[in-house]
Parts: structure tokens; C-alpha cells; sequence
């Protein structure tokens, strides 16, 4: 039975990575008989100019009927000055929320081939191959009470809410739990136990949780204080990391860096049932919209964990990470991973490469 995918290429270099995997789409579509459909809708600052809103009606419905949802980027500066609860990333809150995306994969993997372009000496990154299962629905973004409030002596306060309950720590501690049973067996829980009940509660339930159904994974706890400068001292010393929706933003990207491209890494976001959404990790990059500057890679590499997570066509999914490994084996580059020696192209000659390398 032919299978959906909606396609939101979002704002800025959205259309231009977008364009180059779904070129990328097409060709495993064909090369694999996979029988994809897809369609395409907006979100974000596109959807705000066309319906007044970043997640239209329309959008909200077409992403429920689909398989699964691969995005782009959204936001820029055109809609950073409007009210916050119609701004471009409310769009992709809401979405992620709507759709119960509750777990978002983030791997940062260091490609032995741009192992020059990390920020840290290769001895430390050379092999990197990390998974961060951050929980996407719950905590301190969506907690409430939230607000800003005007106290009686006329000061304003701002306040937020972190909170999680036990059944949303045991649904993200299991995601991460079944990865690490495909991947090296290893959990590391981010909390701050010593400061903080909700993540004491977290701390408490993971361990519970371990005990009782994953006795072979081998469970630690990092304080995240502590989880950020052993990211950056030694990050092979992790495999799956577990954590909440803050300290899961922070850290993933931290760990995004250690690879030394955004512009190379994708992320998924699933729902109980397998469903997800996926995107590259980075956002719109307004700074070099529309000009051929971008790397699709990311993106690229974002059907590949769409094609494994949601779709269990794990053959495709290999194939396009073969193809990106071949591109950068050949030494083509786009302007976020250069290096010396290298060959340096814009996006769209980067996803022909990678369509060509697909065979
Ligand atoms: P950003 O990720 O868009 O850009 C950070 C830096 O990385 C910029 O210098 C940019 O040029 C570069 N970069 C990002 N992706 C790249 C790629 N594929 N190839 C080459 N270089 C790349 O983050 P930002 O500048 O903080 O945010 C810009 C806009 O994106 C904001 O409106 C923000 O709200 C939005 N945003 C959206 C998402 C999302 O859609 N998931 C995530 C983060 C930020």
C-alpha cells in the first residue's frame, strides 16, 4: 500500500535543502520500488504570510493523514517582530505537540572524513557516533503556569514551569532504551536531581524503569552541568544520552557542534506508534537564504532516518548514507564544511553529487 509523506520546506534555505532531497526522494523512491506519495504544504513564516498563522488548519490535517512529515526550517527576521503566538516557531511547537511527537533523535555523528572541521583535536572526535533522545512535548516549554506577570510593587516577573509526569519520563526513558539496545547498550540520564524535584522524579524513574525491564542496558545519571563539559572533554565516552525538552535543546546542539556542522545533521521526531516528523537539526539560516550556499546534507541525511524509523526500509536508508559518505570521500564540500584540499560547491550541485553517487 503506497505510503504519504508531507513535504514543509519551511522559510529561508528551507526550499533550497528541501529541493535537493526530494530529488534525493524520488531517485530511492524509484531505485528501491518503494511507492512513496507525497505533497507538499507551509508552515512557518510561509504559512503566516498566506493564512495569517504558522500552522494553517490545512497543514495541521494534511500532517495528520500523512505517514510522515519531513520539514525544512523555519522562521527568519521578516516575522521576528510579530506577536509571539503567531511567530514561525509556534507553528512547529504546535506541530510537534499536535502530532504527540514526544521523542526527538538527534545523532551526532562524526563523518571520519570532516573529522578537520570539529572544533575539538580529532583524537577526541575521530569516530563520534552519539544519539541524544531529548523528551519534545513536555517540560518547561509547554509547562504551565507561564507568563509575565506585573507584581504589587509594580515590578514585572517572568515565570515558566517544568514538569513532567511519571508516564511521559517512562515513554522518552524507553525510546532510549530500545536505541541503546541497537546501538552500544549504554544510557547516560541528563537531570539536575540535586537542584531540581521534576528531574529528581526523572532520575527516579529512569532507574525504576531500567530495573524492572532493561536489566542489559547499562544505565548512568550526569548531572547536565557536568553532561555539557563531558560533551566537550571526551563525548565518545557516551552512546545514548536521555534527557528533557531544556536540557535536551542545549545539549544537542552542544553535541551537534562537536561534529563541526550543523548543515550535517538530521533529527527525528517520533510519536508512540512510530510516526515522525524529520528534519535537519539547524534552522533557516537567513544569513545565506537563497544562495546556493546551503549544505542539503542534513536534510539529505534526514529522509535516510525517515526511511529507517518510520518506514523500517532500512536498505534505502543505508544507501543515502553510503552516497553522502562516497560525496565526501570525493572532497566536495559546501561552505559550512570546507577545508583544505577541498572542492567547494553550493547546494544544488551537492545534491546532485549525492544523486549521483545513489546510482
Ligand atoms: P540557524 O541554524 O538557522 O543558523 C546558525 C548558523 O549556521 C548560521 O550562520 C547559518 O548560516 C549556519 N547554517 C545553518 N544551517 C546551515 C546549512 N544547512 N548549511 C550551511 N550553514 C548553515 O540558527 P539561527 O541563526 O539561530 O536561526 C535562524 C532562524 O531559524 C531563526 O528565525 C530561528 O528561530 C530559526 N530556527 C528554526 C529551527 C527549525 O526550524 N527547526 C531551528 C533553529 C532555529
Amino acid at each position: 500500500m503506497s505510503q504519504h509523506i508531507l513535504i514543509l520546506a519551511g522559510d529561508g534555505i528551507g526550499p533550497e535543502i528541501m529541493a535537493a532531497a526530494e530529488k534525493v526522494l524520488n531517485r530511492v523512491n524509484d531505485k528501491f520500488a518503494l511507492d512513496f506519495t507525497w505533497s507538499h504544504g507551509l508552515l512557518g513564516g510561509s504559512a503566516i504570510d498566506a493564512h495569517g498563522v504558522p500552522l494553517p488548519d490545512v497543514t495541521l490535517d494534511a500532517a495528520k493523514k500523512a505517514d510522515a512529515v519531513l520539514l525544512g526550517a523555519v522562521g527568519g527576521p521578516k516575522w521576528d517582530a510579530i506577536e509571539r503566538s503567531i511567530r514561525p516557531e509556534r507553528g512547529l511547537l504546535k506541530i510537534r505537540s499536535e502530532l504527540n511527537l514526544f521523542a526527538n533523535l538527534r545523532p551526532a555523528i562524526l563523518y571520519p572524513q570532516l573529522a578537520d572541521a570539529s572544533s575539538l583535536k580529532p583524537e577526541i572526535v575521530a569516530g563520534l557516533d552519539i544519539l541524544i533522545v531529548r523528551e519534545l512535548t513536555g517540560g518547561i516549554y509547554f509547562g504551565q503556569p507561564r507568563g509575565i506577570r506585573v507584581l504589587e510593587n509594580g515590578e514585572k516577573q517572568g515565570f515558566n514551569t517544568d514538569v513532567y509526569s511519571e508516564s511521559e519520563i517512562k515513554r522518552i526513558a524507553k525510546v532510549a532504551f530500545d536505541m541503546a539496545a541497537l546501538r552500544g547498550g549504554k544510557v547516560c540520564s541528563i537531570d539536575k536531581a540535586n537542584v531540581l524535584e521534576v528531574t529528581e522524579l526523572w532520575k527516579q524513574t529512569v532507574t525504576d524503569l531500567a530495573a524492572a525491564e532493561y536489566p542489559e542496558i547499562k544505565l548512568s545519571h550526569m548531572y547536565v552541568d557536568n553532561a555539557a563539559m563531558q560533551l566537550v572533554k571526551n563525548p565518545k565516552q557516551f552512546d545514548v544520552l536521555v534527557t528533557g525538552n531544556l536540557f535536551g535543546d542545549i545539549l544537542s546542539d552542544e553535541a551537534a557542534m562537536l561534529t563541526g556542522s550543523i548543515g550535517m545533521l538530521p533529527s527525528a521526531s517520533l510519536d508512540a506508534n512510530g510516526k515522525g516528523m524529520y528534519e535537519p537539526c539547524h534552522g533557516s539560516a537567513p544569513d545565506i537564504a537563497g544562495q546556493d550556499l546551503a549544505n542539503p546534507l542534513a536534510t539529505i541525511l534526514s529522509v535516510a532516518m525517515m526511511l529507517r524509523y518510520t518506514f523500517k526500509q532500512e536498505d534505502a536508508a543505508k544507501a543515502i548514507e553510503t552516497a553522502v559518505g562516497v560525496v565526501l570521500d570525493q572532497g566536495l564540500r559546501t561552505g559550512d564544511i570546507m577545508s583544505a584540499g577541498m572542492t567547494k560547491i553550493g547546494t544544488q550541485a551537492m545534491g546532485e553529487a549525492v544523486l549521483k553517487a545513489l546510482g
